[in-house]
């Protein structure tokens, strides 16, 4: 187990930032932590990487008791705080040698990083002149100088365009291929860009851990469907597997049933036996989106 976090409570004075929670993650996964803000993910980014302690529980990483021993499990873990702070003065390279020499890293090792991340035509500029984008790069170069096991990056692509975005989610599949990373984000559509699985957490409980595949294979689906006359809702509800229906103008009705088999033909039969006549029919899996709103709203 690469990570494993049990039961970890943090109170910040009077506010409860995390309760009693507990997760771990295999070798060569890359998680998703997905919550609103205030969820918690950076309180307990910050405890995973021992930068603050819990009021209770533990944590290991890749075996290492991080209360105990922070500076050994630092070691093996790279860490992308939110907000990305660098020395925005310094030169990139002249920042990753700096970076290099707390870890006591080879010099060759920085150059390494430096192509990894694509900082190659950057390297001799000043920080404080590249792109955000670019910035996130120098980031994740030190993140990961040390050749960590684990990643730890907080909202690694917020505040950034579009194109940046999608440059970042590249590089942070590429670097999943060998490290185990856990990463934060508030947006839905990036776990299903990059993640084998999903965490999500809402004012510091877990609401939902899971495979990205086994989210993905819920069996709720939606179906719009527009009849030809008018029918009664109760009619409608009568149908198998229905979870719930909504009239949205006219004829026109949005139905969710909860059901492995598809349930159009269903739809037609029953048109078929109330007299009625399909002008329009549409089926969609409920998105991970939906899901989403669902779990934390
Ligand atoms: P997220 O990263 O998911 O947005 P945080 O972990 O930053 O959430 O914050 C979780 C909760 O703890 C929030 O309600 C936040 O206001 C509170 N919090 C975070 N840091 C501190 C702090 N240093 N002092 C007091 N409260 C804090
Ligand atoms: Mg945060």
């Amino acid at each position: 187990m690469s990570i494993k976090v049990i039961a970890i409570s943090k109170i910040y004075k009077t506010q409860k930032a995390l309760n009693e929670v507990s997760f771990s993650a295999d070798k060569g996964q890359i998680i998703g932590f997905l919550g609103p803000n205030g969820a918690g993910k950076s309180t307990m980014m910050k405890i995973l990487t021992g930068f603050i302690k819990p009021n209770s529980g533990q944590v290991f990483v890749d075996e290492i008791d991080v209360l105990k021993n922070p500076i050994e499990a630092q070691k093996i873990i790279g860490y992308l705080p939110e907000h990305n702070p660098l020395y925005t003065d310094m030169y990139v390279r002249e920042y990753l040698q700096f970076q290099a020499s707390i870890f006591k890293v080879d010099k060759y090792e920085i150059e390494t990083c430096i192509e990894k991340v694509g900082l190659t035509e950057e390297a001799h500029k000043k920080i404080n002149e590249l792109s955000k984008g670019y910035q996130q790069r120098v980031g994740l170069a030190a993140a990961i100088l040390h050749n960590p096991k684990v990643l730890i990056l907080d909202e690694p692509t917020t505040g950034l365009d579009p194109n940046q975005i999608v440059e970042i989610r590249e590089l942070i599949k590429e670097l999943g291929k060998e490290k185990t990373v856990l990463f934060s984000t508030h947006i839905m559509q990036e776990v299903e860009a990059i993640c084998d699985r999903v965490i999500i957490i809402k004012k510091g409980e877990i609401l939902v851990d899971k495979k990205l595949t086994e989210l993905k294979q819920n069996n709720q689906q939606i179906i719009e469907v527009t009849f030809n006359s008018k029918i009664e809702e109760q009619l409608i509800q009568q149908l198998k597997n229905i979870v719930s229906c909504k009239n949205n103008k006219d004829n026109s009705w949005s139905i969710t049933f909860e059901s492995k088999e598809d349930m159009r033909p269903k739809i037609f039969d029953f048109a078929q036996e109330n007299g009625l006549k399909i002008l329009a029919l549409k089926a969609n899996n409920k998105s991970l989106e939906t899901l989403f709103r669902e779990v934390t709203s």
